[in-house]
């Protein structure tokens, strides 16, 4: 059966590494989007609040109702609120991110149809990323207007694009000072300003001295940081494993699974285990890309992925059906695995899908 384990007391070893590295009055924002980034947003976020987060973030507004309807009350953001879920951000008390001067426009009226005054919201400044955000001039539009808008305005921010290159690195210089101007004139405008925030996981680990008064927190807290040497300060959280199914004996000439994908140069022991692409495996695997552990050794994965199953080769390795296979766990992580297939922890964790059952240690 494959399961993926998450490890809790990992979670708090990650929580408690990353919150050793900041000043103890930077608060952090656990992000929870994507179903804590393929893991399991459910078991994990209310443990990240008991671990002391002081919000939770997710992408989308159904995200957040999905939070809000396990029981979730402390404050929810949505990173990438859309026009057409304005009302169920309110309707659930999500905060949204006020992207653009046409989306702030748009929820207040939302807003003001409903009655709702001071509503919690946070400002997305476009330092140089190019993803979304408001520019400088719009920063400056909304703080001459903001009176008229019935927001409580939260928390001002902005992502970099590279926090995990080496510094010096000009571009992410230029994304902080071109924030840091922002954050200066919106101090100019409150009596009592906003949060401020700018650093993502393998921000905290580059640019401490940038961690203001908020860090945005993801992939750190499942165990990953970007460069191997901060990854060596955390601890993967979730170990993905499955049995075999069935091992059988092919002849040298013999192909193994659709399309031929992989022909036998000499007799050769195959293994077959019980997940493929639908369980967020991707085709890019196989065919000599990848392997999986198998009684300590390493098993390539043979043929094209299939969508229920894949193939490994176990002509080497001393097996029998129903010994495990570890596809990745804290020895052999989930990085090393995605490299192999040329992308990266994020894409192969947030691919796994709901037919993996979950199971919390
Ligand atoms: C996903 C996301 C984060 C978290 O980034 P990690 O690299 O996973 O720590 C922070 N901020 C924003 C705006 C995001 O979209």
């Amino acid at each position: 059966m494959t399961q993926l384990n998450l490890d809790l007391k990992k979670l708090t070893h990650n929580f408690t590494t990353i919150k050793g590295r900041l000043k103890t009055t930077t608060k952090i924002m656990a992000v929870v989007k994507a179903d804590a980034y393929g893991l399991g947003a459910t078991a994990l976020s209310k443990q990240l609040i008991s671990l002391g987060a002081d919000c939770l973030a997710v992408a989308y507004a159904h995200e957040g109702v999905s939070l809000r309807k396990i029981g979730v009350d402390c404050p929810i953001i949505v990173f990438y609120p859309q026009y057409e879920r304005i009302d169920t951000i309110i309707d659930y008390t999500l905060e949204p991110s006020l992207f653009s001067s046409d989306f702030i426009e748009a929820f207040a009226t939302a807003l003001k149809q409903k009655k709702c005054v001071n509503y919690p919201a946070h400002l997305k400044c476009n330092t140089g990323l190019n993803r979304i955000g408001l520019s400088a001039p719009e920063v400056d539009d909304f703080l001459a207007k903001k009176e008229a808008f019935p927001f409580t305005l939260k928390s001002v921010y902005s992502h970099l694009g590279a926090s995990e290159d080496p510094r010096p690195n000009t571009f992410t210089q230029k994304q902080i000072t071109s924030f840091l101007a922002i954050k200066e004139k919106v101090e100019k405008t409150f009596s009592v300003p906003p949060l401020f925030h700018l650093l993502n996981t393998s921000g905290v680990f580059n640019y401490p001295e940038y961690q203001l008064d908020m860090v945005r927190i993801g992939i750190g807290l499942y165990g990953f940081a970007n460069q191997i040497e901060w990854d060596h300060l955390l601890q993967p959280i979730a170990s993905l494993s499955t049995t075999i199914v069935q091992i059988h004996s092919v002849q040298k000439g013999e192909s193994v699974g659709y399309n031929q994908g992989w022909i036998a140069h000499k007799e050769s022991r195959i293994g077959v285990l019980p997940l493929g692409h639908a369980d967020g495996i991707s085709r890019k695997f196989g065919k000599g890309v990848g392997g999986v552990w198998v009684n300590g050794k390493r098993a390539p994965i043979v043929g094209n992925v299939c969508m229920d199953m894949l193939m490994i080769d176990l002509t080497e390795i001393d097996c029998v059906p129903l010994d495990r296979a570890v596809l990745f766990d804290h020895l052999h992580t989930a990085r090393a695995l995605a490299e192999q297939a040329g992308t990266i922890s994020y894409e192969l964790m947030t691919a796994l899908s709901p037919r993996i059952q979950r199971f919390i240690e």
